[in-house]
């Protein structure tokens, strides 16, 4: 990878950058060939009409990042300068949703949707252009040194908690705005697909190069502002195997209480994120380890801080389900959560004259502060306590049951986390069905018509 512009914002004066206003800073740009069958061929062609007609258009985010450590991106998001009306007029087959901020989706075959935004900005981030402090945070390529532009410190250190909580609508505004508004340096990239070039205003590619998860300035707003990006640290740093930089190390562990006031579906949405990303066992032990466990989990983290033999089950069960992952066999959400939730629940139903209102009363509470939808909810219940009589190997009352499969499979993580072996029906749960021969069902004979 080679740098191919650099900026000379780092060798302005300070008087000088009030100019910065009206004159956007200049990025530092990568000539970096991401090779095309590697991106989605449905977000090539909107970046391409949108680039046709006068627009703006860069891949953005999540995907970029994952491009340039060599992984599969899970989606491709556009960020481009055509306001979301003009985006609607160029794709016959696009609506624009969202009430407060407006979204363009563009809908392919197969139910495939490319996210079109608009650059945007947070109208209360201004900021500020730093140097690297540290060789090593030096792009791996010669030439003058590049600069990184931050969230003004001045500007948000002064206020309180309930100023910092995002709440304000975004504006439209510059791809160094969209940039800096992100969370951590590793997602603020843009990728300029037909000129081959990842544009960089915040030094997320050096970052990448290092393996080291940043937030884009500093990580106690950033957390205070919106305390789920702690989690986000969590899952980044678990499924990518990056280091977490000390500061936002100590900042997740000084904000992690600030989970409290954040939307229960945002972060039951970043829990199933941990549970599906293939690092389910890195990423709950990670949150346990810096304590934000207890915050989001408080029945989990206690449990697996009392019971060591129970813990080391649970993170067997966990290991198990990334082992499911990577052959491209994810439980299902229910499943998910009953292999998290297994231990506590039997602990909390063991000797219980009532087991139902035992589990209900372990369930309550967990399932008000995450917003649990009544489906789940009531599927996690089927699922564990299935466990009892598949343990006991009668499975012939439920192996006709819709839910069995799922049942089988949580079956199946507990026992490889005993390293014991499954029963057939348990490697197969589909064919148990089969196993269990529906009884032959009695004729009724037919009457005779009266004559
Ligand atoms: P995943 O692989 O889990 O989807 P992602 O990085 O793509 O990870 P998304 O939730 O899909 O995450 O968000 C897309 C992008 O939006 C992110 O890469 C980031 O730039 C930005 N973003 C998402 N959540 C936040 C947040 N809480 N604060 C700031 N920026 C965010
Ligand atoms: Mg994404």
């Amino acid at each position: 990878m080679t740098r191919v512009i650099d900026t000379d914002f780092g060798h302005r004066e300070d008087d000088e950058r009030d100019l910065l206003a009206d004159d956007p800073p200049e990025p530092v740009v990568y000539a970096h060939e991401i090779p095309r069958r590697l991106v989605d061929p449905d977000a090539a062609k909107v970046i391409r009409r949108l680039n046709r007609h006068g627009h703006t258009a860069y891949l953005v985010g999540g995907g970029v990042r994952d491009l340039m450590l060599g992984r599969k991106p899970k989606d491709f998001d556009v960020a481009t300068s055509a306001r979301p009306y003009e985006v609607r007029d160029l794709f016959r087959n696009c609506r624009v949703i969202g009430r407060r901020f407006r979204l363009a989706h563009v809908l392919f075959s197969g139910g495939k949707i490319i996210e079109v935004a608009t650059f945007r900005r947070d109208p209360s981030q201004h900021f500020e252009i730093i140097k690297p402090k540290l060789a090593k945070e030096i792009p791996l390529c010669a030439g003058p040194e590049p600069v990184r532009l931050i969230p003004s410190k001045s500007a948000v250190t002064e206020a309180d908690d309930a100023d910092l909580l995002i709440t304000n609508d975004n504006v439209f505004g510059e791809p160094h705005e969209d940039s800096i508004r992100r969370d951590f340096t590793i997602n603020g990239l843009f990728y300029d697909l037909e000129r081959g070039e990842v544009i960089d205003f915040v030094g997320g590619v050096a970052d990448l190069e290092e393996h080291l998860l940043r937030t884009i300035g500093d990580p106690n707003v950033r957390f205070r502002e919106d305390p789920v990006r702690i989690l986000r640290a969590i899952k980044f740093s678990a499924r990518l195997d990056m280091g977490l930089d000390p500061e936002v190390y100590d900042a997740m562990v000084r904000h992690r209480g600030d989970l409290r006031r954040a939307a229960a579906p945002r972060v039951l949405e970043e829990l199933l994120r941990f549970l599906r990303g293939g690092a389910a066992h890195r990423s709950i032990f990670l949150a346990w380890d810096v304590g934000v466990l207890s915050e989001i989990l408080p029945e989990v983290a206690s449990f697996l801080d009392d019971d060591l033999e129970g813990a080391e089950l649970t993170f067997g069960r966990l290991k198990a389900v990334d082992a499911l992952a990577a052959e491209d066999r994810l439980p299902s959400d229910a499943a998910l959560l009953a292999a998290l939730l297994l231990g506590p629940i039997d602990e909390a139903i063991e000797g219980a004259t009532d087991v139902p209102v035992a589990y209900e009363e372990f369930v309550h509470e967990l399932s008000l502060r995450l917003s649990l939808p009544r489906r789940l909810k009531d599927r996690i219940r089927l699922l564990t306590m299935a466990q009892r009589r598949l343990r006991t190997g009668r499975i012939q009352s439920i192996a006709r049951r819709e839910y069995f499969a799922d049942a089988a499979t949580v079956f199946a993580l507990d026992r490889l986390a005993r390293g014991e072996e499954l029963p057939k029906w348990a490697r197969e749960p589909g064919d148990a069905v089969y196993d269990s021969e529906p009884r032959p069902r009695k004729r009724r004979r037919r009457r005779r018509p009266r004559s």
